[in-house]
């Protein structure tokens, strides 16, 4: 990169830090849900959706890396699994019951997330899958995804367990390597050792799974040396997709950061390269970029869902577009449906409480009705910007019915300064197209149209 380059790029990075910037993996993002729901919305939701995504959550890690954000809890005591899976089925159970349903027909995707989901013996991963699988019918083999996410460890997945999860009808398995740096995973509390990797990512190959890899760059003394060795390793082992996700450091929200020294974590200029340099080296292997921080390879679903421009956002990453609606299962899920976001109850003693007793698990006020403000502004921020990187101002206006200049006046003042250093060109009376560097900053884009932030 020339110099002049890299110190537009130093300013930029300044000026937009995206530390404090959602991800925007929903919107409004989750922090502002705050709406009281209860099961009959729940019910009046799901009448009007159509063909849910389903997601299954299993809480159990091995250990806990001090980096997480997801809702996990941590125990290498198998029993405590048995307790949770029995729960999990009678929640199943419950809601199908409630919405006056024998089960799910045709479901394209299902994913078992976490937490570790691999950290269920054989027995339990089959007992869980096939009492609530015997209510779902899948639609055709290529039409779907059965899919789980996995930390790559010899000591959680074996061959028996592969076979088993391919045999039962996963197609898609996703690891957590992060960095495979030493140094790096002391600090974070991890243990993923290479050979270990890359045995296990072969045998899933072998087995047909498609496989998946996450990587997170802004980690705890991680530079872009090492981003740049994780990913040549990763390369070699050719995945299917990749997904980049940026760190987030929040010790006050998240206590397990707090072990992380604030200090090490790299600053907004060093990880706006790792992300350039990360985007460079993917590009130069044959992989493809889809949205804002995903990697695949030609042929992948997603690639082929965004060359024809139906990619969406969402809690995934990025996902092709029918995994727009969905229904989660378990500890802490969230499910959206018809209009509505729900998440269930985030103390795990809580959960088992209202599912003992026959109760929608969900937390009262932790949900939100979309608007149709928030319906508008969620096409344009989650649609048109994290996913096409431009604003298509008719689009938005035939299918919201509004003038989008008046209706957006403050939005557009305040987006001419991202014009002014670039971001954003205006490139006829009709779209507003993130620039190449732009794109880098796409989040906050989406801040500017982010009604709640
Ligand atoms: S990163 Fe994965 S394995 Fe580690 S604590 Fe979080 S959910 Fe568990």
């Amino acid at each position: 990169m020339k110099h002049h380059e890299l110190l537009e790029l130093e300013y930029l990075s300044k000026t937009y830090d995206e530390a404090n910037i959602p991800l925007y993996l929903s919107y409004p993002v989750s922090s502002w849900w705050k709406t009281r729901m209860d099961e009959r919305m729940f019910v009046n939701e799901y009448s009007t959706t159509d063909n849910p995504f389903l997601y299954f959550h299993f809480p159990y890690c091995r250990k806990a890396c001090f980096y997480c954000a997801c809702y996990k809890a941590v125990s290498d005591d198998k029993h405590k699994n048995d307790i949770y899976i029995q729960h999990l089925e009678k929640e199943f159970l419950h809601k199908l019951a409630l919405l006056e349903i024998s089960g799910f027909k045709d479901v394209k995707h299902l994913h078992w997330g976490g937490g570790t989901p691999t950290h269920l013996s054989l027995t339990q991963i089959d007992k869980i899958f096939n009492a609530t699988c015997r209510h779902i019918s899948f639609a055709h083999e290529d039409a779907s995804s059965i899919s789980i996410e996995a930390y790559p460890d010899e000591k959680d997945i074996s061959y028996e367990k592969l076979k088993l999860l391919k045999d039962i009808g996963f197609n898609e398995i996703s690891f957590g390597i992060q960095d495979f740096d030493k140094r790096i995973q002391k600090v974070i509390n991890r243990d993923t050792q290479e050979n270990s990797v890359r045995k296990i990512v072969g045998m899933s190959k072998e087995l047909g799974f498609r496989v998946h890899v996450d990587l997170c760059y802004g980690l705890p003394f991680q530079g872009q040396n090492e981003l740049e060795n994780t990913m040549k390793t990763v390369i070699s082992m050719e995945p299917d997709r990749v997904a980049l996700f940026t760190y987030a450091h929040y010790p006050l929200s998240f206590p397990l950061q707090r072990q992380i020294p604030s200090s090490s974590i790299p600053n907004s200029f060093i990880r706006v390269l790792m992300s350039k340099s990360a985007q460079d080296l993917f590009l130069e292997h044959g992989y493809h970029k889809v949205g804002y921080d995903h990697f695949v390879k030609k042929g992948n679903s997603l690639h082929q869902a965004d060359t024809g421009k139906k990619v969406v956002r969402d809690f995934m990453g990025y996902s092709v577009e029918n995994r727009k609606q969905f229904m989660g299962f378990g500890h802490a899920a969230i499910s959206f449906l018809g209009k509505g976001f729900f998440q269930n109850l985030l103390s795990l003693e809580d959960y088992y409480t209202a599912v003992s007793e026959s109760r929608l698990p969900i937390e009262g006020k932790m949900g939100h009705i979309l608007s149709q403000d928030d319906e508008l502004r969620n096409k344009l921020i989650q649609q048109q910007i994290m996913c096409e990187f431009a604003i298509n101002l008719s689009d938005i206006e035939n299918q919201f019915n509004i003038d989008f200049r008046s209706y957006f006046k403050p939005e557009l003042n305040r987006l001419d300064s991202l014009r002014d250093d670039g971001l954003v060109t205006y490139d006829d009376s009709n779209t507003i197209t993130l620039t190449k560097t732009g794109r880098y900053f796409a989040r906050h884009v989406a801040k500017v149209f982010d009604k709640y932030c």
